[in-house]
């Protein structure tokens, strides 16, 4: 919700803190977004922040920094100052609360922002609430980068009083996002996925596309309002990533202070400390940011056709019609 100024108590504005929402769909590149701007002075990333409950706290998976996130000194710092503790905390509980943040739920969230209700009338809201107030108390960041991705929670985010919330609307072409799904990808979290990442079928990875990008141009659009939302191509980013930060930092209303140096596509790394994501977010020291564009020499024909008539007409509505 915003509200331009939080009062001090003494007559004094103090500037709200800032989320940036990254919502899309997966393998569209937002790990490699949440990885960049959390280089940027003023922000931190948290990764995809939905999952700190059932893979950071309930499965004892990494952080970002790759210690168990149980025992990372910023999440630790972070629940002890939101909630007195990680102990203090039932994570099940919380999952079980973040039903009410699926997709299907959207609109619902959406007339609870509108009605300014949210954190009463759907609980995971105040634990949102409460984490973002930890990780900004924690950190002293003034942009927190939430890449949850999802519609939902962009939404409720949108509705928590005391934050201006930005959203960046990844895209990527749907033929890219499909190959993407389809292929083995290693993971760190052997125990849990088996090694490797989920995959998900043609079909399904792009109704999903479909849908998930239709919801976010639709509610979390609504949710924000129209200046505080903005579509990036992933292909943007990959092809001019100094370009897309120094847009982004202008676009959350940030002057452009010490942000990550570039030397053509190549960036250095620091360590963040993400609670989920693609492996990708444990990338530190000299990486070099590519377009990763194998789908068209690798995919087959008769695939891209499908994807193509599948993603009509989201694909045309975000210049993938191609
Ligand atoms: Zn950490």
């Amino acid at each position: 919700m915003v509200h331009a100024t939080a009062p001090d108590g003494h007559g004094v504005s103090t500037a709200m803190t800032k989320v940036l929402y990254v919502a899309g769909w997966g393998r569209s590149g937002t790990t490699i977004l949440d990885n960049l701007l959390g280089q940027v002075e003023g922000f931190v990333s948290t990764g995809e922040l939905h999952y700190v409950w059932e893979r950071g706290l309930r499965q004892g998976r990494d952080c970002g920094c790759g210690q168990p996130l149980r025992e990372c000194e910023t999440w630790t710092s972070t629940f002890a100052s939101a909630f007195g503790g990680i102990e203090a905390i039932d994570p099940s509980a919380v999952v079980r609360l973040q039903d009410s943040a699926r997709t299907r739920h959207a609109l619902r969230a959406l007339r609870a922002v509108r009605a300014d209700r949210v954190t009463r009338t759907i609980p995971y809201a105040r634990y949102l609430h409460r984490l973002y107030d930890g990780i900004g108390a924690t950190t002293g960041a003034r942009v927190i980068v939430d890449s949850s991705k999802y519609p939902t929670d962009g939404i409720l985010a949108a509705g928590l009083e005391g934050y201006e919330v930005f959203v960046v609307h990844m895209v990527r072409d749907p033929r890219a996002v499909a190959f993407s799904w389809q292929r083995f990808k290693p993971t760190r979290d052997k125990k849990t996925d088996g090694g490797v990442l989920k995959r998900v079928g043609l079909v399904r990875s792009t109704m999903v596309w479909q849908v998930y990008n239709a919801v976010i141009a639709r509610t979390v659009k609504a949710a924000v309002g129209d200046e505080h939302y903005q579509v990036l191509h992933y292909e943007q980013l990959a092809s001019d990533p100094a370009t897309v930060v120094d847009d982004l930092i202008r676009f959350v209303k940030e002057a452009p202070a010490a942000k990550p140096v570039f030397a053509g596509n190549e960036v250095e790394l620091k360590v963040t400390h993400t609670a989920s994501g693609n492996p990708g977010r444990f990338r530190t020291g000299t990486t070099a940011i590519r377009l990763d564009d194998e789908w068209r020499n690798s995919m087959p024909r008769w695939q891209r056709t499908i994807v193509t008539m599948l993603a009509f007409p989201m694909s045309v509505r975000l210049q993938y019609g191609g």
